[in-house]
């Protein structure tokens, strides 16, 4: 039997998620990435995955998305199970999702009635600017260890990675690149789709996010105020394991500003700290200066402001998420002979995961995989 030698472009969660898919689903492959961007390289806007914040609440519009999330869902609870290799890159917490329009009992949140302990709020449970809520475990993924982690996990089972800057998958086949002429290309370049030549998808385009992440380790819950619609205002609390927890957000559909915007922090600081003031009154320092002698005077307790939670930013970041018109582009296409000098190569495109990478990302690989299994 000849081995099959699969190239990966690309090594966000998606990529490196697939590529250890085809490890585990076809195991006599031979599997490449290659990529520009690597996690542990320093932050940039070029790799979206290091950015996010991330938590698992899907944003499911269709059933098919449901499917790829819940799935996720089902495999990252396992992997954040006692024990498990993985355990140490999960948080698992109770989350709560304020919505500022009525959306309860109608159908439109039933994309989380999976979650264990999902619950709708009563009216009564409601805080100011929200008209429904829900509430339920999930965990959060702590990304700046998750990826190194899936990265070694790649290469213990045998992947090899190729740094490198592609402008044409064509490149990929003529051997100075990938030393062996590929069975199968999957492309997961997330933004990159745009511009690879024998891609060049015009139906990508950026959402810009921006984040701010603190030192706050007493927070261990999640907390969502949305507003419906892609321009909504939306803020988020997300903790992860070690303690940290990101801010935000923003959604700036087609916006590349590569640096975060001293107004945008100020704003989310400020929204965060309004759905969220354990931020500040969960702190050690607080707590003590809240109790003792003076304060069982009987006084007001103290206002908490941004300023009080200053102390705790650690860094403000922006990335881009890379968002498709019409979802996850699942799809067999085949590098021409025009192009390559070695005859048809089936390419698998999957890329377009939006705001939804991480909690769609075991799902998204199994569906990918199947179609290469259909060419090889
Ligand atoms: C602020 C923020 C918060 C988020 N929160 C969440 C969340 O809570 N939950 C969630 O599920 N998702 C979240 N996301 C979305 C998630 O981060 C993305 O969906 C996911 O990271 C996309 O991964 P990707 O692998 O497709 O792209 P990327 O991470 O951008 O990786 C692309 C890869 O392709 C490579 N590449 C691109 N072009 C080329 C080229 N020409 N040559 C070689 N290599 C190339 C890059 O170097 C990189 O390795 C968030 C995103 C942001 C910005």
């Amino acid at each position: 039997m000849t081995t099959p030698i699969i190239v990966v472009v690309g090594a966000g969660v998606v990529g490196l998620s697939t590529a250890i898919e085809i490890q585990e689903r076809i195991p006599s492959a031979k599997v490449y990435i290659v990529a520009e961007v690597l996690p542990g390289d320093p932050k940039s806007i070029k790799y979206t995955s290091l950015w996010a914040g991330a938590h698992h609440v899907s944003l499911a519009e269709n059933e098919g998305q449901l499917r790829l999330d819940s799935k996720t869902f089902r495999r990252m609870w396992e992997m954040s199970e006692g024990g498990h290799p993985a355990e140490h890159c999960f948080l698992r917490l109770q989350q709560t999702e304020y919505y500022s329009d009525k959306r309860n009992n109608e159908g439109n949140t039933d994309r989380l009635h999976f979650m264990p302990d999902y619950r709708v709020f009563k009216d009564s449970e409601l805080i100011e600017g929200s008209l429904s809520g829900v509430e339920f475990t999930t965990l959060t993924i702590d990304t700046p260890v998750y990826l190194p982690y899936l990265l070694s996990r790649f290469e213990s089972a045998g992947g090899t990675i190729i740094r490198a800057s592609i402008s044409a998958l064509s490149s990929l086949l003529t051997g100075t690149l990938v030393p062996e002429k590929p069975s199968a290309i999957i492309s997961c370049p997330g933004l990159g789709a745009a511009t690879i030549k024998g891609i060049e998808d015009p139906d990508v385009y950026p959402i810009r996010g921006q984040t701010v992440l603190v030192r706050t380790p007493w927070v261990r819950f999640g907390r969502t105020l949305s507003e419906p619609g892609v321009d909504g205002i939306w803020t988020y609390i997300i903790p992860r394991r070690s303690g940290d927890v990101i801010l935000g957000g923003v959604k700036q559909v087609n916006d590349f500003r590569p640096e975060p915007l001293k107004e945008i922090t100020e704003d989310i600081l400020r929204r965060c700290l309004k759905l969220c003031p354990e931020l500040v009154t969960g702190s050690p320092e607080f707590k003590s200066s809240t109790s003792g002698p003076e304060a069982e005077g009987g006084g007001t307790p103290r206002k908490v402001t941004v300023d009080d939670l200053r102390p705790f930013i650690i860094e403000e970041g922006c990335g881009l998420r890379p968002a498709r018109k019409g979802g996850i582009r699942f799809e067999v296409d085949w590098l021409s002979a025009a192009e390559s000098t070695n005859g048809k190569i089936p390419v698998i495109h999957h890329y377009g995961h939006g705001g939804f990478g991480y909690q769609s990302s075991w799902g998204s690989a199994e569906k990918a995989v199947d179609l290469l299994q259909t060419v090889l």
